[in-house]
């Protein structure tokens, strides 16, 4: 049978062959057995015709015509008293389709949704319309699950920063286990009373999922996401790089005002004069924003609201909360030149301009006749940049320590909390040497970088002993920034320690939260919830064998190794397991 499997009591009579093919064919067993009550019969009351579309075969499309039998019901008793036979490995009762392609439509709904699936099939020749392929997907039973020992509790957004949905993932298995509307007490705990194997629950530092938590499953130990705790960390370490960076900037700019003043005139005629239109500018915009501190500082002092500063100088209220925090409106690096249509014509110019040409009226015309398309102003004004060149090439050592400005003036807040949360193994030459320059800035810094270098040692190599000693240590050292850190931490200490003793984590979590996320977007914001359910737990069951085949394959690597080793050594070969990889 190589156009359909051999269904047992199905008998082809004919088949048709065209743009699609039709096969005929009626059942061969004497007897059919009753739907409701099981009695056999072979009392046939009538024959009737049913089509069902099939899968296809070398690109067309099959459909079966079937003579199917109705059969008396022998009880007596029955309420039904006649019946149609069941074809229960050809199809379902009433369906239009076979099971097998019922099968693919619905494996089509799942992997790619259900309008994207109905595009997909028709283009195979498996037809099928999106509500169909909507409603075999909807009526697909997840499979009994083993109960979870591990579970990772996440919020994923179903509309961001209005609705939040929760997702559960068996740590163990490394698999979503079931998806929640809400994350509110109420519903996570309900979940959770539903399972009582449950030990332990990993989650990220929310007070909601806490006392979720402690409602539902009060015999389970929390523990607190690594990777959650670095983040906050990261949040308050920036704040503190931050504040030094800007009391730095400030006093960078001080010296540069003073600088400015002795010099004088003089100096300034010794830089080019684009580096001095440049720099000038910049000076501007830094002077207008220390000015623009400064007087949100006063109104503060006055004592008039954050709101009312914000309306008065035109931006965000937001945006002045963290510039009040910071202490410093950030520094803006100087802006990045547009491509000029000058540019290109500039090598021809300057050419011309050593060759003593100083006409303007005459360089404009040989610039339009090689195609300039650009303002007479715009090539004047490059003009004028090249005037005071001679001086600048005469006198160039008094400005080369101008040149080579304090690398910490250039570097964002998030530039410097990366280098304080990288591994310092992973830092090119030139990061650890800014890193350096950073730490020697200021006390406070090497003290911070001491910090978060202790607790990532805690993390990483799990450490959570010496939690204790690493508060004490913050408390010691009186950091601002690091104090709502040091009260979160001391409010769910429990679980933080556990976070930084346990191997569980929300780690496996992240991925399939991003995986959540793109079946939401392939749904173009229409999904709804329990499609999207049944999408993210299904596919994870396929994703699961694969990693559990990669998992075995690998085990049996390691097994061979191992046995290698040993006959080579003599000695026993410890696997270890690798840390946390990359924080923050
Ligand atoms: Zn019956």
């Amino acid at each position: 049978m190589l156009i359909i499997p051999d269904f047992p009591d199905i008998l082809i009579e004919q088949v048709n062959v065209s743009d699609e093919i039709t096969l005929t064919v009626h059942t061969t067993s004497p007897t059919a057995s009753c739907p409701s009550c099981g009695t056999e019969s072979s009392r046939i009351q009538s024959r009737y015709i049913r089509t069902l579309r099939d899968l296809p075969c070398a690109g067309r499309p099959i459909s079966l015509i079937m003579h199917v039998r109705r059969f008396f019901c022998k009880k007596s008793t029955c309420a039904q008293k006649i019946f149609a036979e069941r074809l229960p490995t050809l199809c379902q009762p009433h369906a239009q389709r076979t099971q097998r392609l019922q099968e693919a439509l619905h494996q089509l709904g799942l992997r790619v949704g259900g309008q994207a699936g109905a595009d997909v099939g028709s283009e195979l020749g498996i037809s099928g319309s999106r509500d169909t392929i909507l409603r075999l997907v909807r009526r697909w039973k997840q499979p009994a699950k083993s109960e979870p020992r591990v579970i990772g509790l996440d919020d994923w957004a179903r509309k961001r920063r209005l609705r939040y949905g929760t997702l559960i993932c068996d740590l163990e298995r490394s698999q979503p286990i079931d998806l929640l509307p809400d994350r509110s007490v109420e519903t996570v705990s309900a979940w959770l009373e539903k399972h009582p194997s449950i030990d332990v629950v990993s989650r990220d530092g929310s007070s909601e999922y806490a006392s979720a938590i402690k409602k539902g499953a009060p015999q389970a130990r929390q523990v607190s996401d690594r990777w959650h705790l670095v983040k906050n960390l990261a949040a308050c370490v920036s704040v503190q790089l931050a504040q030094s960076l800007g009391k730095l900037r400030r006093a960078e700019q001080a010296t540069a005002r003073s600088e400015k003043q002795e010099e004088g005139q003089a100096s300034e005629e010794r830089r080019p004069a684009q580096t001095r239109a440049v720099q000038h500018a910049q000076l501007a915009r830094q002077a207008e924003r220390t000015a623009r501190y400064e007087h949100i500082v006063a109104l503060q002092t006055q004592g008039v609201t954050s709101a009312e500063i914000a309306r008065q100088l035109g931006v965000t209220q937001r945006t002045i909360q963290r510039w009040i925090a910071t202490e410093t409106i950030p520094y803006s690096r100087p802006r990045r030149q547009r491509p000029r249509l000058i540019d290109p014509y500039k090598t021809s110019l300057l050419e011309r301009w050593h060759q003593g040409c100083r006409k303007g009226a005459q360089l404009e015309r040989e610039l339009r006749a090689k195609g300039y398309k650009g303002s007479g102003r715009a090539m004047y004004r490059y003009l004028q940049t090249l005037e005071p060149i001679g001086f600048s090439i005469r006198k160039r050592g008094s400005a080369s320590a101008m040149s080579q400005p304090n690398p910490l003036l250039a570097l964002s807040t998030q530039q410097a909390t990366w280098l304080f949360f990288r591994r310092p193994e992973d830092l090119k030459a030139e990061e650890q040497e800014t890193l350096r320059q950073l730490r020697q800035a200021s006390p406070h810094l090497e003290t911070a970088y001491q910090l978060v270098k202790e607790f990532l040692h805690m993390v990483r190599e799990r450490t959570g002993e010496q939690l204790d000693t690493w508060l004490k240590a913050v408390k010691a050292s009186h950091l601002e920034a690091f104090q709502t850190f040091v009260t979160g931490v001391q409010k769910d200490r429990d679980a933080v320690l556990a976070g930084l003793t346990l191997p569980w984590s929300n780690g496996p979590l992240e991925g399939h939260v991003n995986r959540l996320k793109l079946i939401k977007r392939s749904m173009y914001g229409r999904a709804e919830f329990d499609l999207l359910k049944l999408r993210v737990l299904h596919q994870s069951k396929k994703n699961q064998d694969r990693k559990n085949k990669y998992k075995h394959n690998q085990g049996q690597q390691v097994g061979r190794l191992k046995k290698l080793r040993r006959m080579k050594n003599g000695t026993n070969f410890q696997h270890t397991i690798p840390g946390i990889s990359e924080v923050a």
